[in-house]
């Protein structure tokens, strides 16, 4: 028998946690979760990754309806929208994937304490209840994996009604007529994306000379240009200042670089200039273990915390905000844990943004390669010359890889067009084998399908495509 209640008591049932519980139940550990919402999968299966997408799916569909099928020959009569049916199926969608997520816990014979969990020491967590019931349980190791919440700026407080975060944009009760987005990152764009297919006017304020920031350039713009053309306002350059609100109305005070000023007035603002690592009432001073800057869990190279038996994953630590990196990190915390190999190569993390057409990039951009002195050789190819593409009528964008220009190794992909979500995961195991552009342009690529565009792309890196 062992002297601890359970082997591993993870915090958190977000991707980093559940995944983190299972693959330690699998390891043969005794294993608990805490997680205090009333459904598990933490902000990803809740208010995030799947709701958006969900959301995103069937704007995309209404937007498809009203402004493509007509070219396809396809003629239907005045479509209109049924939101109340559309924010159902989203709730649908993560009630499924939610529940899914307990049945793999049962499944894999871990246990749910349900509470706030906090530490009374480093072997010993503090369940709260909803209904404020207290019980203790002894553990011989701690995984944090309590994510991440919205960051709140002081010039637009959310008041959950007209200034929202990125949770109260995914269930307005009617499209607004004009959302301001404050923040050009992933989190702005795909739901201002998403307003703005459904009739929203939709305008982003961004504090940066660039939306999407760290992003390749060419990408960034180029997706810029697209959305503009969909209809959405851009204000780079300019800061939110102060936001007044009247009776259905949020005016949105802003100053831009140059010092001149901006007075947006819209219905609903969302505020989506990021997020923050979420520690609040772990209790982590009981156990000596202090925030690094930024407010992040300190861990080293296997996620221990400077305190024994301590350990964690997902957006608390550092890294992109992302759940597979999360779900990589709880896979290998658990393996680290039993002492086995758990490793997660950072070079390789495919990042997406789900606009239309969508964004995804792995490894190095060609801008970071210059600002690194690295020599590269750059290889591009258009979805325009791909015939899937144009049978598509989807044909704005390009693959673009970054390859080093003696040992043609990929260091980096990045892709704008369509399904670059999925077109991604090729480049991302070529980046975690080592892969050269000649392994992908050698490779066979089914024939008429998007993929080809990445086998062209690879061939550009040795300026020899073919079809352009
Ligand atoms: C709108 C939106 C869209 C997104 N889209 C994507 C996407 O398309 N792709 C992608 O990769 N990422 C996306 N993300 C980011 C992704 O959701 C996060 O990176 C991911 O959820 C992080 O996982 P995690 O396990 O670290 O934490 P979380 O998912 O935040 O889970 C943490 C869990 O811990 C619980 N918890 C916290 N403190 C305690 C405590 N003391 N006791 C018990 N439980 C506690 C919380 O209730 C929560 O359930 C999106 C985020 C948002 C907001």
């Amino acid at each position: 028998m062992s002297e601890f209640d359970f082997d591993l008591t993870v915090i958190g049932s977000g991707p980093g946690g559940y995944v983190c519980a299972i693959r330690a139940a699998q390891l043969g550990l005794k294993v608990a979760c805490v997680e205090y919402e009333e459904t598990l999968g933490g902000t990803c299966l809740n208010v995030g990754c799947i709701p958006s997408k969900a959301l995103l799916q069937s704007s995309e569909y209404y937007a498809h309806t009203l402004h493509d099928l007509a070219k396809h020959g396809v003629k239907v009569s005045n479509p209109t929208l049924d939101l109340p049916t559309m924010l159902k199926r989203k709730d649908e969608v993560v009630k499924g994937l939610t529940s899914g997520v307990q049945g793999l816990l049962k499944k894999n014979k871990v246990t749910w304490l349900k509470g706030r969990g906090s530490f009374v020491t480093a072997q010993k967590i503090k369940v709260t209840a909803a209904d404020g019931q207290v019980t203790e349980h002894s553990t011989k190791n701690v995984v944090i994996a309590t994510g991440s919440k919205p960051i709140e700026i002081p010039p637009a407080k959310f008041d959950r009604k007209l200034i929202v975060s990125s949770t109260g944009a995914l269930k307005f009760d009617a499209v607004p007529k004009h959302l301001i987005v404050v923040g050009g990152g992933v989190i702005g764009l795909e739901l201002g994306s998403v307003w703005m297919r459904l009739g929203a006017k939709v305008t982003v304020i961004e504090a940066l000379p660039q939306i999407l920031n760290g992003m390749d350039t060419e990408l960034a713009k180029g997706l810029m240009k697209i959305l503009e053309k969909q209809g959405m306002t851009f204000h780079l350059d300019t800061k939110l200042t102060e936001t007044k609100t009247a009776k259905n109305q949020v005016t949105a005070l802003c100053q831009k670089s140059d010092g001149s000023t901006v007075e947006i007035t819209g219905d609903r603002m969302l505020v989506a200039v990021g997020r923050k690592a979420y520690t609040e009432g772990l209790g982590l001073e009981a156990i000596g273990l202090t925030l690094e800057g930024g407010g992040k869990v300190p861990v080293d190279h296997d996620y221990r915390t400077p305190v024994a038996g301590v350990y964690a994953i997902g957006d608390v630590i550092k890294g992109p905000m992302l759940a597979h990196k999360a779900e990589d990190e709880g896979v290998a915390v658990a393996e680290l844990i039993v002492g086995q190999a758990g490793h997660v190569n950072y070079d390789a993390i495919p990042g997406v943004v789900y606009t239309w057409p969508e964004v995804a990039s792995v490894g190095i951009s060609e801008d970071k390669a210059k600002e690194q002195g690295l020599e590269v050789k750059v290889g591009k190819f258009p979805f325009m010359a791909n015939g899937r593409a144009k049978a598509f009528g989807m044909t704005d964008g390009f693959v673009k890889i970054v390859a080093d220009k003696k040992t043609d190794r990929i260091l980096g992909a990045h892709i704008l067009g369509p399904n670059a979500s999925e077109l991604i995961a090729e480049l991302a195991v070529a980046v975690e084998f080592s892969a050269s552009a000649e392994d992908i342009a050698r490779s066979t690529h089914a024939h008429p399908t998007l993929a080809e565009v990445v086998k062209e792309a690879a061939l550009a890196v040795d300026k020899r495509s073919i079809h352009i």
